[in-house]
Order: structure tokens, then sequence, then C-alpha cells
């Protein structure tokens, strides 16, 4: 009997969401993101010695690999940095950790995989009850490294998005921002997920960074095996699993002419963002990472209109300290001076915990109405002040400002305002410079900040609309489900109206309105806003190109139409059919 070749794997197209344009193909690289599972079973007594030997053997090979890790932090970070791995060599050497996985086996005679995960479970469920914030935080040292353990028992290398080796198209069940945070900007060829939405913050990195990307895809990471090839195309959500010669094909074709239209719009954009009739606008740049000055200038970016500064915090398995934020900040205002930098003070919690920190962020039904943003920094003042200080030295090197988010309403903006009060006259004291003008604004992504604009308005010097919260708040939708994504909709009439007010109130109160969130790179929503009155957009820098391009080709008097025929409509797919119409006889392609 002969054996068959495997059949070769056939073509399939699945729809998902488009996330970040542009067109990817390449090689899977299946990422799981979850605790490992741990096969439970009986040894054999014959393998009762080797069992053992090979638990010693797991923690010396762990032993080696934290130290390891230790080195290269010490030489990269210095030696205090590296200390934070002394509790994870010490949780190796825990005696009575070891002993009681030993006693399991012996009591059990199961293997030592389902031993050691057992009593390591015990251990961090007994630390996360424990009151003292060091000791719990000794229950997420047990944690990391019991997983090492058992990746290591299990025969599992640790797959780490940080670590791809070659160019991949990453598919996975889902992105953390701390792993999008990690994630090797130069190998990850393209990005799919099963779950996720348009603004799930994997999502906007990987439109920053210009990675394709499709989101939503349900079951695709049980679909696709090692040595597939796979199709991203971002323009339209699609993904083609094992795409066939005609069909890579069909999308050279669709790529050149895509790139054809690119290059028009990048011709474009070192233009002034000037309408027809005469009317200059501002265009600002959205970013994650420090370093992105250049991104902000290769795309003529008025500055940035919001730093999005929990990635440093993601990005590491501690909190930064003021030095090192001050460094970072202070990076990006002097590369930027004088455009200004618009600092946003930390957003964590929602679908942003610390994973290090996993006792600041107990497990909530509802993150995203939960601990998160503003609300987890007024209650760890200690936390808020180091960045507000580091923002405020930051200050002196160029034009910040500052901005809080998920501000309710005008109680809550006046205690931030009050903590940075007291972090001015430490500095003061201290004789450190900073801008004494500083403003500072909030994000209006809460209807009842919303809603109550005119008495925010009070304590700002601009507002900053995050349309991709304010949106899930005011229509009920969660940004990151994707089985309701579909109702996730920037043209309800609730949202344009909820827009409208905010402008009026802002304009009232003699201050700015800029939009920060995902709806303003959106180029069908460009007239649309600045119609309705908004005074600046903020986008990831690729998407700038596209806004210019439909600004310079639009009269101001248009936009305003547009958007009072929109406010006197009430279908939100009617509305964007008109905005998209809009859009499509500007762009001319
Ligand atoms: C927003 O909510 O629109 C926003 C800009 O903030 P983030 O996406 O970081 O929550
Ligand atoms: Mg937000």
């Amino acid at each position: 009997m002969s054996v068959k070749d495997p059949a070769p794997r056939s073509e399939t197209v699945l729809q998902g969401i488009s996330a970040s344009q542009g067109i990817a193909y390449g090689q899977v690289f299946v990422y799981i993101q979850s605790d490992l599972e741990v096969p439970e079973y009986e040894v054999e007594e014959r393998l009762w010695a080797a069992e053992v030997v090979r638990f010693e053997e797991a923690l010396m090979v762990t032993r080696k690999q934290v130290q390891k890790i230790m080195n290269e932090v010490e030489r990269n970070l210095g030696e205090d940095e590296a200390r934070i791995f002394d509790a994870h060599l010490l949780v190796l050497e825990d005696q009575a950790l070891i002993t009681e996985t030993l006693r399991e086996f012996e009591n059990t005679r199961r293997n030592i995989d389902s031993c050691f995960n057992g009593v390591a479970r015990r251990y961090i469920a007994a630390f996360e009850q424990i009151d003292d914030e060091y000791l719990r935080e000794r229950g997420g040292d047990i944690r990391d490294v019991s997983q090492r353990v058992l990746a290591n028992l299990l025969g599992h290398t640790a797959q780490r998005l940080s670590k791809l080796v070659e160019k991949r198209i990453v598919v996975a069940n889902d992105i953390s921002p701390s792993d999008a945070a990690s994630l090797d900007r130069s190998a990850a060829l393209g990005i799919v997920t099963d779950s996720g939405s348009k603004t799930s913050h994997a999502v906007i990195v990987a439109r920053s960074m210009k990675i394709p990307a499709v989101v939503g895809l349900r079951t695709l990471t049980a679909k696709v095996q090692a040595g597939d090839s796979i199709l991203v195309d971002g323009y339209e959500g699609v993904v083609i699993l094992n795409p066939t010669e005609t069909t890579l094909f069909r999308y050279g074709q669709i790529q050149r002419q895509k790139r054809t239209h690119e290059q028009r719009l990048m011709e474009a954009n070192s233009l002034p963002s000037v309408t027809l009739d005469g009317v200059a606008l501002t265009l600002r740049a959205n970013v994650e990472y420090a370093d992105e000055s250049a991104l902000v200038r290769e795309y003529h970016a008025d500055g940035v209109g919001l730093f999005r500064t929990e990635f440093l915090y993601l990005g590491s398995d501690r909190m930064p300290t003021e030095e090192e934020q001050y460094a970072s900040y202070r990076q990006l205002v002097q590369a930027l001076a004088p455009m200004p930098v618009t600092i946003r003070t930390l957003d964590i919690g929602g679908d942003k915990p610390i994973s290090s920190h996993a006792h600041l962020f107990p497990k909530e039904e509802n993150p995203f109405l939960g601990y998160r943003a503003i609300r987890f920094c007024l209650d760890n003042p200690d936390v808020f002040k180091v960045q507000l200080r580091a923002i405020l030295r930051a200050s002196a090197h160029g034009t910040v400002l500052l901005m809080y988010p998920m501000i309710s309403g005008r109680d809550e903006m006046r205690r931030a305002n009050a903590v940075l009060e007291v972090c001015k006259t430490e500095l003061s004291a201290e004789g450190k410079a900073f801008d004494a003008k500083l403003r500072v604004g909030s994000m209006i992504e809460i209807p009842s900040a919303a809603m109550t604009a005119d008495l925010l308005a009070l304590e700002c010097d601009f507002f900053s609309v995050g349309t991709n919260d304010l949106i899930q708040y005011l229509l009920a939708i969660d940004r990151v489900n994707d089985r309701i994504a579909h109702l996730y909709e920037p043209t309800h009439p609730a949202v344009l109206r909820t827009l409208r007010h905010v402008v009026v109130e802002a304009h009232r109160a003699k201050i700015k309105v800029s939009v920060c969130g995902e709806m303003a790179g959106e180029p069908i929503f460009t007239a649309l806003l600045f119609g309705l009155g908004v005074d600046e957009l903020s986008m990831t820098p690729p998407m700038i190109p596209a806004a210019r391009y439909i600004l310079r080709n639009m009269k101001m008097t248009d936009a305003k139409k547009l958007a009072q025929a929109a406010m006197a409509m009430d279908s939100p797919s009617e509305i964007h059919a008109l905005c998209a119409k809009f859009a499509e006889e500007r762009l001319g392609f």
C-alpha cells in the first residue's frame, strides 16, 4: 500500500473586519495567547525516578533562562532593573514549592507537570488574597516563573511576538496591548486575529506601523496549520488561506493600483492643509511611542494630538520611573518643537490591564465601565504624580499640552488638576523647570462629559474627543466585541448630535475641539467632522495624506452643508453613504 502525499490545502476565503489597510502575503505564525494547557496522566512506576529528574532539569533550564534575561536587562537598563528578576530566581529556589510538588507527585503519581501546576496555582491564589501589596506582587512572580517552568516541562519554546525570526503573518486568537507593544515591527508582515475590532489597541498600533490587519475572523486560528500561507487584504477585511496563483496575480494588480493611489496622496501631502475656499485646518498625529517623531514629520503632521503614554507601561514589567518617563517625553517634545505634543496621562485598565501589576487590576465584570484611566490614576496618586511630574518637566523643552482620559465631569477634572498643582509646587520647590502656562484639557469620551461640556469647559484649555470610547458608551457597543462590531456606527445621529453639542459648548467657552479617535482618521469623515465645527483632527500618521487630499479638494462651505444635511437625517447607513460619496468625489478614485 502506498502512502499518499497529503492533499494540497485548498484556497479558503474568509471575511473579517478591515482593521489596517494594505495587502500582505506570507507564511503564518500562529500565536495562541493563553495559559499553557497542562495534560494530566498517571506515570508508570518504572518512570517515577525519571519524572523527578525531568522536574529538576526544567527548574535548572528555567534558572538559566532567567539568569540570561537578568544579564540582558542589566546590560541594557542597569543593575537595579535587573534585580526584579531576583524574585523570579527566588521562586525557583523556593523549597516549599519544590517539596510540595514532589510530595504531590509521591502521593498521586500523576505527571509532575500537573503536580507543579496545581501547587503553583494554589500559591498564586493564596498570594492574591494577601492585603500587603509587596506580597501580592510575589503572586505575579510565581505565575510568570511557573509558566516558564511548565513551558520547559512541556517542551514548548515560549512564543513571543517580539522574537519573530522570519517575516511572517501573525495569526492569533487575540493580541494584547502588551504583545502589541513588544511586537517585532520589522518581522510582522500582517496581523490577523479571531477577535478584536477596528478600535482595539493592538489594531491601532498595527495601523500606525502600517501593518495590514484584519480582525474578527472568529475561528481562523483553528483553521490554519503551520506551513500554510495566507493573504491579508486589509482594505476589504478579507483573508485568503492558501491562495492560488490566480488569486495572487489578481492581488498583485490590486496592490499596484493601491500604490499608485497612495503615491498620488503622498505627492500632495507636503502642501498646506487649506480648503479650496481658503480655510486653514489642522491635522495632527496620534503616536504610541516616543521614538515616532520621524513618522510625524514624514507625514507632515502639525505636531501630536494624542500621545498614548500607556505603551511605556505596557511594554515593561514594572512601572516606569519619573526619569525614564521624562527622558521619553522629552525625546518626542524636543524632536518636534515648536510643534505641540499633546500628552495623555495613563489610560490603563479596560482592554489595557498591566499584566505585570495584575493585583492592581482585579478581574472585573465590565472592565470598560470599571477601574481605568483617570479613575485608576486618582485612586493611585503615587503612580499619577510620577507621570505628571515627568510631563511637566518635559514641558520645559518645547510645546506640551496635557490631557486626561475618561473624565466624566467637572469634579473629576478639578481633582486631576489639583494633583497637577501639587506637582507644580513640588517641582518649583526643587528648582526643576516646567512650562507654567502648560495647557490642560479633557478628553471627551464619556457621555456625561459631553452632556456637561459647558461646565467642564470652565476647567479646560481644550477638548479632545475620543470617539472610540465615546461611541462605545453612547451606543452601548463594546468596542472590542466582534459580534456586535457592525452596530458600532460613527454616523449614528446620537454621535453626530453629541459631537455638535460639544463643539458648540467649547466654542461658547472659547476653547478648541480636536477629535483623536479612529473616526478622525477615516477619510470619509474628514469633511463631516470639520463641517460640524471640529477645529483639529488627530490620527495615525499614515492616514493623514488622504485627509489632507480631501480637505484640499473641498470647500469648507460644502463641508458645512454636508454636516447640516447629515444632522437632518436619521439613518446611520444613509449618513455613511452621503459622507462616502462626498469623499469619493474629492478623492477622484
Ligand atoms: C478614544 O477613545 O477615541 C481614544 C482616542 O482613546 P483610546 O482609543 O486610547 O481609548
Ligand atoms: Mg479612549
